[in-house]
């Protein structure tokens, strides 16, 4: 884990996001958090992470946004919930960690070629615009996103695929998507959105 020095300034923050983050449901907590550490040695994944889950939960409430929704952090968390089970203030760390993923997503603030954060995008689309996803061609947007190269590279590997019909390249949708899609973006529009 790469701990961060950098000093931050005052100017550096963007007011009010951390009660923005607070307002969501499941997130209410985060104000009380005492930066005790718990769910830093209790996350397994804290070890591959550039900021541990303190420190997030830290930049948040003290609305260092960028920082907050640049790092990988709330892409390598695996929802595992262990450290929400072990916070002494029960703060919903794990649902924090989804909100940040969906405001990253919206507002293209995540590693660029990061396919966590792609995958997480392009499944997110797939499912607002059509109701389900297709697997075929959600990993096909997620090679050519994070690395066409490779893409490009396993070209012959697609073209068995299709050719023995496992690759299907057809959209599926359900009946109603269109509904689906205008209920999605008014939950959107008031930061109700679910898990992305
Ligand atoms: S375990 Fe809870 S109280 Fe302790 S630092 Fe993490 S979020 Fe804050
Ligand atoms: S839910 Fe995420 S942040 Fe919390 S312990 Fe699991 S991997 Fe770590």
């Amino acid at each position: 884990m790469k701990l961060t020095q950098k000093i931050k300034y005052d100017a550096d923050r963007t007011v009010g996001f951390g009660e923005s983050v607070a307002r969501l449901p499941g997130c209410e907590g985060l104000p009380s958090c005492i930066q005790c550490g718990t769910c830093s040695g209790t996350c397994p994944m804290s070890i591959y992470m550039d900021l541990s889950p303190r420190q997030v939960i830290g930049l948040v409430r003290a609305d260092f946004k960028k920082e907050a929704l640049s790092c990988n952090t709330i892409w390598l968390c695996s929802s595992c919930y262990a450290c929400t089970v072990q916070c002494p203030r029960e703060i919903g760390i794990t649902e924090i960690m989804y909100a940040l993923k969906q405001r990253a997503i919206r507002e293209h603030t995540f590693p660029a070629g990061f396919p966590i954060a792609i995958l997480a995008r392009e499944f997110t689309r797939m499912v607002t615009r059509k109701g389900r996803i297709t697997e075929t061609l959600l990993v096909m947007k997620l090679f050519l996103r994070a690395n066409w190269r490779a893409a490009l590279a396993s070209w012959w590997l697609g073209l068995g695929l299709i050719r023995t019909g496992r690759f299907v390249l057809r959209q599926e949708q359900i009946q109603g998507h269109r509904e689906l899609a205008t209920m999605l973006a008014q939950t959107k529009e008031t930061g109700e959105g679910g898990a992305p």
